[in-house]
């Protein structure tokens, strides 16, 4: 999947369009979904272009990947949620529903989330 740069993420990246910033460093921004599905609902996105997450597995350097991850760990503990539990999520693609082209972690938390996924056979 080739990175479109005309994508909301990467635009909120340049600072063109505004958001509820939660947490930010060299590798990773970390704001709050502006539709939240659950109390606590924040997005952490790779400041580099990828698309997806096959594009950042594949093409990000090892210090962007563990930079992003790091940045994954400092956002729940800063959230408060660790404790309590929470769900990391990423839509990759048309099955999974992906809107925004530009990579990103979903956190959910803030209340017990349930099961994993609807089932198959529901
Ligand atoms: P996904 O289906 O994984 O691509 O999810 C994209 C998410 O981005 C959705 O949960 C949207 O509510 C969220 N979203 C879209 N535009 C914005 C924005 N400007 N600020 C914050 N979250 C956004």
């Amino acid at each position: 999947m080739a990175y479109d740069s005309g994508n909301v993420f990467a635009k909120i990246l340049r600072g063109e369009i505004p958001c509820d910033k939660v947490y930010e460093d060299d590798h990773a921004l970390a704001f709050k979904d502006i539709r939240p599905q659950a109390p606590v609902h924040v997005l952490v996105i790779p400041k580099g272009p990828y698309a997806d997450t096959d594009d950042f597995a594949d093409n990000a350097s090892d210090a962007e990947i563990a930079g992003f991850f790091r940045a994954v760990g400092k956002v729940s503990k800063q959230l408060g949620v660790s404790d309590a539990g929470y769900r990391i999520l990423a839509n990759h693609g048309p099955h999974a529903h992906q809107e925004v082209m530009h990579f990103h972690l979903h956190i959910f938390a803030g209340r017990d989330l349930g099961g994993m996924i609807k089932r198959f056979s529901d």
